[in-house]
């Protein structure tokens, strides 16, 4: 099965900025283990800015661009250097590919990326993608990797996209302000009055919040892509997620003739 995951920052980054070493170690366990399985894997992994942020020993995460962008190309470093490190342990071999909108939005650029990504995939290597944030500006970014990872999933022609983040999934209402929100599990269409709720939900986590993740899922039930949101704290959840069970939300693909 070909899967893309989408791991946010607070999943592998301490809120100091430096790196979450625990959380790291298990999902590259656990990524290595479905590898080994036969899985075939991308990663779209953010954190650059925030480890930028941790390895500059700034105080907190910049507003301005060139410091984001200087903290990005810091923070890339390390990122790769973590998941060679990891990944090699395990004798899986990595590759980076960094992106912007313009570049998915050219079909010749796009067609490039596709066919470096397949062939990467028959050789067995783990593609790890991110934004190209240095050179990503307001017109030409995709702006959050939510979008970045359904982006990747239709381009790949992935089977599954699971966005891991700080969250377990969907709710009816935002948990943290009313106390009645009930958990969704399954989603066979997303509402116009999820993503209202969404909108209002809007999170000041991270660069995402639950807006990115349904434009996230349309995008994937649009191609016909089953996607899962769940709680990367816990990144063994990732088994039973790929068996088709266990915890998230996960918005089922549209079928053939099924109109979203
Ligand atoms: N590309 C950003 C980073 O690596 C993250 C964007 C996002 O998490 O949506 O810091």
């Amino acid at each position: 099965m070909t899967v893309v995951i989408k791991i946010g920052t607070s999943n592998i980054t301490h809120p100091t900025g430096h790196l979450n070493i625990r959380h790291m170690e298990q999902l590259v366990k656990v990524l290595s283990d479905l590898k080994n399985a036969g899985h075939k894997l991308v990663l779209v992994s953010s954190g650059a800015i925030g480890m930028g942020v941790g390895k500059l020993g700034l105080n907190s995460r910049p507003e301005d661009m060139p410091t984001k962008q200087a903290a990005a190309a810091v923070g890339q470093c390390e990122l790769m250097y973590t998941y060679d490190k990891l990944f090699s342990e395990y004798s899986h071999v990595v590759a980076q590919i960094l992106l912007t909108g313009s570049d998915v939005a050219d079909d010749g650029r796009r067609r490039h990326f596709q066919n470096t990504v397949s062939r990467l995939l028959e050789l067995g290597a783990l593609p790890i993608i991110n934004e190209n944030d240095t050179v990503s500006t307001d017109e030409i970014a995709v702006g959050d990797n939510d979008t970045l990872g359904a982006i990747v999933a239709c381009a790949v022609g992935a089977d599954l996209l699971v966005l891991l983040s700080d969250i377990d999934g969907l709710y009816t209402a935002d948990p943290h302000r009313d106390p009645s929100a009930a958990f969704v599990r399954q989603v066979d269409r997303i509402t116009p009055e999820m993503e209202a709720m969404a909108e209002k939900a809007g999170s000041g986590l991270a660069v995402g919040g639950m807006a990115t993740k349904l434009k996230a899922g349309k995008m994937a039930q649009q191609a016909g892509i089953e996607m899962v949101i769940a709680n990367g704290a816990w990144p063994e959840n990732l088994y039973e997620i790929l068996e088709g069970r266990g915890v998230g939300t996960r918005f089922l693909a549209k079928k053939e003739g099924q109109s979203i």
